[in-house]
């Protein structure tokens, strides 16, 4: 039978918790097998004076600071002390110190309990910067929106002048437009983040060839470069070359390194895009003369959010989104991305590599329609039903000067009405509707007696993949996400003529 006191000292010898005690002085009277293990002592250690103990003196006066207030208040004490053990590593302890009595009741000491809580002290700290940081980024991102609504409010205003000339007011609608489109980008590339750190972004592979993808990634960002009168020098390989990518994504990547290029790069400068075979892999170029990124940034402006500390001067609008986003899409590509400058004001290049499909590609694959088909010119009768009345009343308005014949609904139940009554050709229905939604009103209207001839579009602010699968089992023929293309949407209207 093991005495009581054997017992004791193996429970205490077999935990991870530090259990020790001083004399008045300092001394060690006792000390666990976990505490003289981190301390770098043994048994004939057992008292060694208190400033003995310690691997960094500075460590020393505060938790000896602390004994002395139990020892003189006689009352328990829970601090965080850290302490540096004979390994060197600096660990957080959460310890409970009590004073020490002997029979007679008089304070001889100090004992004390410490559990080592560095990792939870480090999950709080991460925690707490995470918190900093989405505070950060919600103000940054209030702040980017606010720019292109700025000009979005004044647009607006201008075009309500009623003595505006054509000119101011065309020009006042293309501001619009191009806010809008920012704005759209900003977040698409929020949403296109958040499924990358989800990891369900779902790429489109297929054996594809380059230059037409950078053809009309250059296309799309012509009107920035003109609007800054910056020359664009675009170089292509004289033969085609192929990758195995999604074509979508492609253009995204090189359409944002022109983007940047333009943004970066002053009223006025050159840009050069060049594609090149090398070493069995298609690297593309994006070269500037813009204001530089200072060697020690390179590779933090792939992070997420990551952006050159900005002076007023460099300021330019922007989340730090898209770098991050063109690694992670190149990298789901297996190629990769890198960048050079000879520091502030001597401009930056942008390489990307992708491994080139080698062999005889599929020819079907290679037929991509690159152009868009003809928009509808005759007149449909369509419906909208969206519970946004300016958003359905702009709709209207567009379809009517196309020449369309257009009702509205404001929600689902007025859309089956509608539809019974007016004998669309087309409805366009909002999903998030009040008394009824779109796909119930889309089942409701599909059970009408011409329902099955007409095309039904959604038109919805969801555009993951279950999202679209779930429009075309509710028996959409489109679904389409706000705010909507008008020229996919006239693309729609041309299709439904043909049926
Ligand atoms: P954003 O442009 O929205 O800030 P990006 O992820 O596209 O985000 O770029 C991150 C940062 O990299 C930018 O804020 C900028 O500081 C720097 N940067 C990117 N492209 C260029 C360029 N062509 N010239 C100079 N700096 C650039």
């Amino acid at each position: 039978m093991r005495s009581q006191a054997q017992l004791i000292r193996n429970v205490n010898d077999n935990t991870t918790e530090l259990i020790f005690m001083k004399d008045r002085v300092g001394r060690l009277i006792y000390a666990n097998a976990a505490t003289l293990r981190l301390m770098g002592k043994c048994e004939k250690d057992i008292g060694t004076a208190d400033s003995a103990l310690f691997h960094n003196m500075a460590e020393y006066h505060p938790i000896h600071a602390n004994d002395l207030r139990v020892m003189e208040t006689g009352e328990s004490i829970s601090v965080e002390e850290p302490y540096t053990g004979v390994d060197g590593a600096c660990r957080i302890f959460r310890s409970t110190k009590s004073p020490l009595r002997d029979d007679a009741g008089q304070i001889i000491g100090v004992i004390g309990v410490s559990t080592d809580i560095s990792t939870l002290k480090e999950a709080e700290q991460t925690l707490r910067d995470a918190d900093h940081r989405k505070d950060e980024f919600l103000a940054m991102l209030a702040h980017e929106l606010r720019n292109p609504l700025a000009a979005i409010r004044y647009a607006g205003q201008v075009l309500q002048c009623t003595d505006a000339d054509a000119q101011t007011l065309r020009s006042a609608a293309e501001i619009l437009n191009r806010q809008v489109a920012h704005m759209v980008r900003q977040v698409d590339d929020l949403l296109d983040v958040s499924r990358i750190s989800r990891g369900s972004i779902e790429l489109r592979k297929e054996c594809t060839e380059l230059a037409p993808i950078v053809r009309d990634a250059v296309e799309a960002s012509r009107p920035l470069f003109a609007r800054l009168d910056q020359q664009l020098t675009v170089t292509l390989p004289p033969s085609a070359m192929h990758v195995y990518g999604d074509p979508i994504r492609l253009a995204q990547i090189v359409g944002n390194l022109l983007n940047n290029a333009s943004k970066f790069t002053d009223r006025g400068g050159r840009i050069w895009l060049t594609v090149q075979h090398e070493d069995e892999q298609a690297m593309i170029r994006v070269r500037d003369t813009g204001i530089g990124i200072p060697t020690h940034e390179l590779s933090r402006i792939f992070d997420m959010f990551g952006q050159v500390d900005s002076s007023l001067e460099r300021a330019r609008d922007g989340l730090g989104l898209g770098l991050a986003l063109v690694k992670n899409l190149v990298e789901m590509h297996g190629g990769t991305v890198g960048a050079a400058s000879d520091g502030l004001g001597k401009g930056s290049e942008f390489v990307l590599r992708l491994p080139l499909v080698t062999g005889q590609p599929q020819p079907a694959a290679l037929e991509q329609p690159v152009a868009a088909r003809p928009v509808a010119t005759a007149a449909r009768r369509i419906l909208i039903a969206d519970d946004n009345q300016d958003s359905a009343d702009m709709l209207r308005t567009l379809f009517e000067f196309m020449g369309h014949d257009v009702r509205t609904a404001a929600d689902g139940l007025e859309a089956v009405e509608a539809a019974a009554m007016f004998h669309p050709d087309v409805v366009v229905l909002d999903i998030g509707m009040p008394r009824l939604n779109g796909y119930e009103a889309a089942r409701r209207i599909r059970e009408q007696q011409r329902g099955n001839g007409l095309t039904l579009i959604a038109l919805s602010g969801w555009n993951r993949e279950e999202d679209r699968q779930r429009s075309q089992r509710e028996g959409f023929d489109a679904h389409l996400v706000k705010p909507v293309d008008l020229t996919a949407l006239t693309m729609l209207l041309g299709e439904s003529e043909r049926d």
